[in-house]
């Protein structure tokens, strides 16, 4: 199954409708963030961080006067996966500064294969050589079988004992690790049914000890807006380095991970999605946000609304060069917007006065050497190019490590481009720019 499949399906198709807008009036758009708001509410995402969200995405939208420019609704749909991704960005690696890690978590959740998985990935990164798995949840007979028999499976040492006490055991696991060569320690400890007292005070002693580097919240991503209160429960009594969500992969709705997110401030470290040992995924908010928007078409939606806002600095540049403050710095940022796109070479070559400017010229070599050109030039110089004498130039020649002949040639075709842009006043440049 698909990760976070409500996503994918209702939200992103929400999205892609939206994105097809070309006009969309404030009215509408107030319509539309509000029927996004109730599918986030479906997607469990908490009703206070759906809200904020949705205020925020209305705010910016209407105060980056996205509807008065071109496809709005474009821009509209990569506001809102900018804000998701922001949203869900933080410290997304594991610190491993002293070698312990702590498993926290319900009962269920996932904490006992998720332990495994983690050493696994860590060993199959190279991060770590040699992990050891330390039982503590001696509660749940079975919890100690099932952390031995992963262990086995992966070539990962386990370590346990018939104690009952935990600090104990764990003692004497720290110390077995030293013995035994072992780079990593994590602890698996033991998980109830609720968040009760006894299980938090053990943890805590375990914390208080040992100091872990990491103490990871291991959460079910399916159990919805519960999710928020256990996080912050947790919170409260240890403190919590990092989030693990499990079971993305199941029918989950997943905006959990949105609302715990953004209500513990706690950073997301990892995802569960098989109940095989090659099921974690580390946590990248705009891989994630790719993946679970991507099912249909909002992706290439975003790409063409990326691609305006380059449009938008090329006119902006134009307006620039035709209220004569071209100046050289101008020039290099044209030379590589032009270089970057390259179906402009095809378009000037149709405008009048335009075919002089050879673009296909520009390579990698040219720019750094213009570049190099320019940095050489005083402020004064790049403002006011017909100052450059000889002497001016020399030093900038000498400064960049290029010729006299070299600085020449820029000059010349700096004043070429301002002259061949002038010719292009007149002409509505936002039709120029939209064709491309
Ligand atoms: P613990 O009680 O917290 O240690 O939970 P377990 O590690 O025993 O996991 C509980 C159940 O959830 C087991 O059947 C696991 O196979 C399953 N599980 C854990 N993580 C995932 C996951 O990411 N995806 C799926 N589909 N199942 C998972």
């Amino acid at each position: 199954m698909a990760m976070m499949e409500f996503f994918g399906k209702q939200i992103a198709g929400k999205l892609e409708d939206l994105g097809r807008k070309s006009t969309l009036n404030e009215e509408d758009l107030k319509k539309e963030i509000k029927e996004l708001r109730l599918l986030l509410l479906e997607a469990d995402v908490n009703y206070k961080v759906s809200k904020e969200f949705c205020k925020e995405l209305e705010a910016e939208a209407l105060d980056q006067k996205i509807l008065k420019g071109l496809n709005p609704g474009e821009q509209v749909v990569k506001l809102v996966r900018d804000k998701m991704v922001e949203l869900l960005e933080g410290d997304n690696e594991l610190s491993l500064t002293n070698d312990i890690i702590m498993m926290v978590g319900l009962q269920g959740s996932g904490k006992t294969t998720s332990t495994a998985k983690i050493a696994n990935y860590l060993k199959r990164k190279s991060i770590k050589n040699k992990p050891l798995l330390v039982a503590c949840d001696v509660y749940r007979p079975a919890a100690i079988d099932q952390l031995k028999t992963l262990g086995k499976q992966l070539g990962i040492d386990v370590y346990s004992e018939d104690s009952k006490d935990v600090i104990d055991i764990a003692t004497n696991a720290v110390k077995f690790a030293k013995e035994n060569g072992n780079d990593l320690v994590i602890f698996d400890t033991a998980g109830r049914m609720h968040v009760d007292t006894q299980m938090m005070e053990e943890i805590k002693t375990l914390q208080k000890k040992f100091n872990p580097s990491e103490v990871l919240l291991v959460v079910d991503g399916a159990i919805g807006q519960v999710a928020v209160d256990i996080a912050n429960q947790f919170k409260e009594y240890v403190g919590i380095t990092g989030l693990v969500f499990t079971k993305m992969d199941s029918d989950t709705r997943g905006g959990a991970i949105f609302s715990v997110k953004k209500t513990t401030g706690i950073d997301i470290k990892f995802l569960g999605t098989s109940e095989k040992m090659d099921g974690l995924e580390e946590f990248v908010p705009d891989r994630v946000i790719g993946r679970i928007l991507g099912e249909g078409d909002v992706l290439g939606l975003i790409e063409k609304a990326e691609a305006m806002a380059e449009e938008e600095d090329m006119e902006a540049m134009a307006n620039k060069m035709f209220s004569g403050r071209f100046d050289f710095a101008d020039y290099l940022k044209q030379l590589k917007m032009m270089k970057k796109m390259g179906g402009i070479t095809s378009l000037m070559g149709m405008m009048p006065g335009l075919k002089k400017m050879d673009t296909s010229k520009i390579d990698e070599k040219q720019l750094v050497y213009v570049q190099a050109i320019i940095e050489s030039m005083t402020p004064f110089e790049r403002v006011n190019p017909n100052k450059l004498n000889t002497s001016r130039k020399q030093r900038i020649a000498n400064g960049s490590g290029t010729s006299l002949q070299q600085v020449n040639r820029t000059i010349k075709d700096y004043e070429k481009a301002k002259k061949a842009m002038k010719q292009l006043k007149g002409l509505d440049m936002s039709k120029l720019f939209s064709g491309m």
